[in-house]
């Protein structure tokens, strides 16, 4: 299990003076290199208008950089039209997103599981009424012992999703058949089987009584395509970091929308491309008919994570307030930010 977290923000300050802040996840020492010789020397003297063409560019360099440079580029744009980066989107459809506590399940101690039911419980106490936990990472019977103790806490009240991290087989997922048959709370399983087996989460979606959620690192919106046309999924999972810009991430929730699949972001290392997919899923028309306000949530890294103090913003009840200010509509906390820095030594 890692024992650290990282996190790669940028800046980009235009001749005006405007900043837009980015950011990305990949090895530290790489993403360095290649904002100082190759990204950033691109950039210098380009218009923030030709934000497409450059974040198409870099894309051919290096994905999950073109992803941060998009995000800069976009809070940039929308501060020069004054506007907040909902107004540039179309707007919003709603005030608030709802959001989902997520766990990792497993820790050092040999007690994990009293360590994860405790983080749960905790969470739960402050008001969330969402919740997903790994399983995988144990013998099934150890993570399905795991789960029926959560859900007695649960008492039926509280979505549970879980995550199996792609560490099943089509027969080894269908083991917790029986159990997930008689869990009505439970919002989805995600990614029980390796991303790429499409047909066998066909089969899978056919024969088991439970939403499949997946798709977490598909890197553009057309790589979801075959999920989509082989029916594999009832949500797809799209990560701002992980799509290579903020144009590629919502051409996902597009295309949920248009093949009436339910999305639900996948956000898990940064706090500003959280907030991004925050924005986003506010400015996404609603799935269903059922309720005037049917949203998808949003992950909510549940777990320590330091960086997410970098952007002023927790849920109240299960839910963000969005900001609405102009551009993203609120600061980064630039102390902190300094207090985090790398300073180049090596890590692992
Ligand atoms: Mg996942």
């Amino acid at each position: 299990m890692k024992s650290y977290r990282t996190c790669f923000l940028i800046r980009i300050i235009t001749d005006s003076g405007i900043e837009g802040w980015g950011e990305c996840v990949d090895w530290l020492p790489t993403l360095q290199k290649g904002f100082q010789e190759r990204i950033i020397p691109y950039l210098m003297g380009k218009p923030v208008v030709d934000r497409a063409k450059m974040v198409q560019h870099i894309k051919k360099w290096h994905a999950r950089s073109a992803a941060a440079v998009s995000m800069a580029l976009t809070e940039i744009m929308a501060k020069k039209m004054g506007v907040s980066i909902c107004d540039m989107w179309g707007g919003k459809f709603r005030e608030k997103v709802p959001v989902y506590a997520s766990f990792q399940s497993y820790s050092e101690d040999g007690s994990w599981q009293r360590k994860s039911l405790s983080d749960i419980e905790k969470a739960i106490r402050s008001g969330f009424d969402r919740i997903k936990v790994k399983v995988g990472g144990k013998t099934i019977t150890e993570d399905q012992e795991h789960m029926v103790s959560v859900q007695a806490m649960l008492e039926g009240k509280i979505g549970l999703a879980i995550d199996a991290n792609q560490s099943y087989d089509l027969a080894a997922t269908l083991r917790w058949q029986s159990l997930l048959d008689h869990w009505p709370n439970l919002l989805w399983l995600e990614e029980p089987l390796k991303t790429d087996h499409i047909t066998d989460y066909a089969l899978l979606r056919s024969r088991l009584n439970a939403p499949l959620a997946g798709g977490e690192n598909v890197e553009t919106a057309a790589k979801f395509l075959p999920f989509l046309t082989e029916h594999a999924l009832d949500f797809i999972t799209p990560d701002p970091m992980h799509t290579s810009g903020l144009e590629g991430y919502r051409e996902a929730l597009s295309l949920s929308r248009l093949f009436g699949i339910r999305v639900t972001p996948h956000t898990y290392d940064g706090a500003l491309s959280r907030l991004y997919a925050l924005f986003a899923q506010a400015c996404l028309e609603p799935w269903s008919k059922m309720e005037a306000d049917a949203i998808e949530p949003v992950e909510w890294d549940a777990m320590e994570n330091p960086f997410a103090e970098l952007i002023p913003l927790s849920p109240s009840f299960g839910n963000i307030t969005l900001p609405s200010g102009i551009g993203i509509g609120l600061e980064l906390d630039v102390d902190r930010l300094a207090f985090y820095q790398w300073d180049g030594a090596s890590y692992g």
